[in-house]
């Protein structure tokens, strides 16, 4: 059985992950802001220090897997600089603070927690995804907050972005670590009944099409997640599996697979 690391773990999806693997027979090590096996503030540097710490205490030398489910979405009054510091800041440095906790292991894997809002919400700001992507922490802090609605999804695709160009890499994949992403769509959770009521989201929320008929259930994306973190998944390596009732599909339907060009002639010569 192995032992695995979550961040967001006392509510919603993370929650609802850590007891799916404890169910399964595994040890988990909760992060979150309180309530939990470490508790951390992860949108500054010295809160994911602690975290990182925390997590090397418990683990006994090696982690089989980490999640970063901490997050925010959009909401009245909150800066979009605190949103892009916990979703996008707060994932990545706790994920490469335990990279040598996870490259200890035998068959580590790491799944970072994107959105459909990805593909799902127009208009966010392609800078702001580039900049985290580039570690600028404090410009990244700045474009966000002249678009707080923007920069959930903009985030988000940060994290689809790191998994794919990163996962491939010889700090990963090299080491034998696996590191994929997940897409949830709209899920039941603390999160979306407080985006409900808040009039900066509910209209959006009320018109957010789900062929499915429903919001997913934490336990749907939890599952996928123990799948990808298990032993049935082992050669998914910088994916981004959406799970979201159909919104991407039905929004997006032909935008990839995408056709692409190659000029042959020098293979030829
Ligand atoms: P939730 O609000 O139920 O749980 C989020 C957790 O993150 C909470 O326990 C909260 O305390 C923790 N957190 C927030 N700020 C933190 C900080 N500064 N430091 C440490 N912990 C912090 O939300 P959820 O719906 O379960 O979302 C979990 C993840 O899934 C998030 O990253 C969210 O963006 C993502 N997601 C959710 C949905 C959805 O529809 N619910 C869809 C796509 C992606």
């Amino acid at each position: 059985m192995g032992t695995y690391a979550i961040t967001g773990a006392a509510s919603g999806i993370g929650a609802a992950t850590k007891a799916r693997l404890e169910a399964d027979g595994h040890r988990v090590i909760g992060v979150d802001l309180r309530d939990s096996d470490v508790d951390a503030d992860l949108s500054t540097p010295e809160g994911r220090a602690e975290a990182v710490a925390g997590i090397a205490a418990a683990a006994d030398g090696s982690l089989d897997g980490f999640v970063p489910f901490a997050g925010l979405a959009a909401a009245t009054g909150r800066p979009g600089s605190q949103m892009v510091s916990v979703n996008y800041f707060g994932a990545v440095e706790v994920l490469e603070g335990v990279r040598p906790l996870l490259a200890a292991a035998e068959h580590p894997s790491a799944v970072l927690v994107s959105s459909n809002s990805t593909t799902c919400q127009p208009n966010w700001p392609v800078e702001l995804a580039e900049l985290c992507l580039a570690g600028d922490e404090a410009a990244a802090r700045e474009v966000a907050d002249a678009d707080p609605l923007g920069s959930y999804p903009a985030a988000k695709a940060a994290l689809a972005y790191y998994a794919r160009t990163k996962s491939v890499a010889a700090e990963w994949i090299g080491q034998g670590i696996r590191l994929n992403a997940i897409a949830p769509g709209l899920i039941e959770t603390p999160m979306t009944a407080a985006g409900r009521t808040d009039p900066l989201t509910a209209e959006g929320m009320k018109m957010y099409p789900l062929p499915i008929g429903r919001g997913g259930n934490p336990a749907e994306i939890a599952g996928l997640t123990a799948f990808l973190l298990g032993p049935e998944s082992t050669y998914f390596v910088g994916s981004v599996l959406f799970c979201d009732g159909g919104t991407d599909a039905l929004l997006r339907a032909k935008d990839w697979p995408a056709a692409w060009e190659l000029d042959l002639s020098a293979f030829r010569a």
